[in-house]
């Protein structure tokens, strides 16, 4: 319809990418991606354990293995040299991403698919709006993917967008939103010879006129984001055995959520005691992200994926604790009385 027409085209003007494809979530969109990259029975694609699981279920579905390698302990995303180690003659796409609001090594990433002849898929789920060396995260590799989901900075209820400079992936993007038929203007409709199954991904006209507000919302919602992450860098990082989030070189953070990492024996309580301590004050946390992914019955028969199989994954899951409503642009004013209940916890912790 022209409302989910107006939406692509404005985002391929505010992304500066060619083709944006509105889906109906970004779920839909990694399986497409997926999809599009011709991930099939034998193939692998390698996923970090330390993400939404459709990052990694976008491969299993078409029968191909996601292959899980560990993260970089300072920004969470994918390590290029644990990548490289997972390389093998079956892996076609590495996916890539852009956890709770900044990029992945994308040079390092994008380098090691080239030399290997893989494609690479974003999931930009949580960081639109953010860049690499200046360009706009969520076009960086073959595809990104980005969500329009309830809880994500911009939202219209569901729905998800997937970006692309290739006029070949975009196609086949386009084929597969839509029951392999093909819509589009310029592709013929029964006589497509790609063989593709296709879905309904296909976004609403009512959710795409929202998303097209949103979109014009980003920066508004994002500035607030980035300006209540300063004041809790700026009012957490001295509090013994808490690590405020770090943010790779080149990039710039648009806070999705908040990760803190939490060393217990530093502080001299455990990161339970202090997720209590905070409930008590109205401070709401959750500890951890989720279960490395290769723990989860899904992706634990294959043996590759014993427990402990990514180390820096598992002391992240034991260690981090997520702010995410504490970050939303109504709470910056009594975003200084969050800070001052971390504080008075540290004050009173003998008395935990
Ligand atoms: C939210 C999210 C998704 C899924 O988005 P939906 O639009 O809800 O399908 C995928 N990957 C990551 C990393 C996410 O945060």
């Amino acid at each position: 319809g022209p409302e989910v027409r107006r939406l692509e085209a404005a985002w391929c003007e505010r992304f500066q990418v060619k083709h944006a494809i509105a889906m109906n979530s970004a779920t839909s969109g990694l399986m497409a991606a997926a999809a599009a990259c011709n991930l099939g029975p034998g193939d692998e694609m390698i996923v970090p354990p330390f993400t939404m699981i459709a990052s990694a279920t976008a491969a299993k579905l078409w029968g191909a293995c996601a292959v899980f390698a560990d993260v970089r302990e300072d920004t969470f995303t994918l390590d290029p040299e644990c990548v490289a180690q997972c390389i093998t003659s079956r892996t076609k796409a590495i996916m890539a991403v852009n956890l709770f609001g900044q990029a992945a090594d994308f040079d390092a990433l994008l380098a090691l698919a080239r030399s290997h002849g893989l494609m690479v898929i974003e999931d930009n789920a949580q960081a639109p709006g953010a860049h690499y060396r200046g360009r706009p995260v969520g076009t960086l590799g073959d595809i990104g993917v980005f969500s329009l989901n309830c809880h994500k900075t911009i939202q219209c209820g569901e729905g998800g967008v997937v970006c692309t400079n290739d006029d070949k992936l975009a196609e086949k993007l386009q084929l597969i939103r839509n029951h392999g038929e093909a819509v589009v203007r310029e592709i013929g409709y029964a006589d497509h010879p790609e063989k593709l199954i296709g879905f309904n991904f296909r976004m609403g006209e009512l959710e795409a006129a929202i998303a097209i507000e949103q979109l014009g919302k980003l920066e508004a919602l994002t500035a607030p984001r980035q300006r209540i992450a300063a004041l809790y860098d700026e009012r957490l990082a001295s509090l013994p055995g808490l690590t405020v989030p770090s943010v790779g070189e080149g990039r710039d953070h648009v806070y999705y959520t908040y990760a803190l990492k939490f060393d217990a024996a530093e502080a001299g309580f455990s990161r339970t005691q202090l997720v209590a301590a905070l409930a008590a004050e109205g401070v709401a946390c959750f500890e951890g992200y989720c279960r490395p992914l290769y723990r989860e019955p899904l992706f634990s028969a294959d043996s590759r994926n014993r427990p402990g199989l990514c180390p820096i994954v598992e002391s992240l899951y034991d260690e981090t604790l997520l702010f995410h409503a504490w970050l939303h642009p109504e709470i910056e004013p009594f975003a200084a009385g969050i800070a001052d209940a971390f504080e008075k916890v540290w004050e009173f912790s003998a008395s935990l």
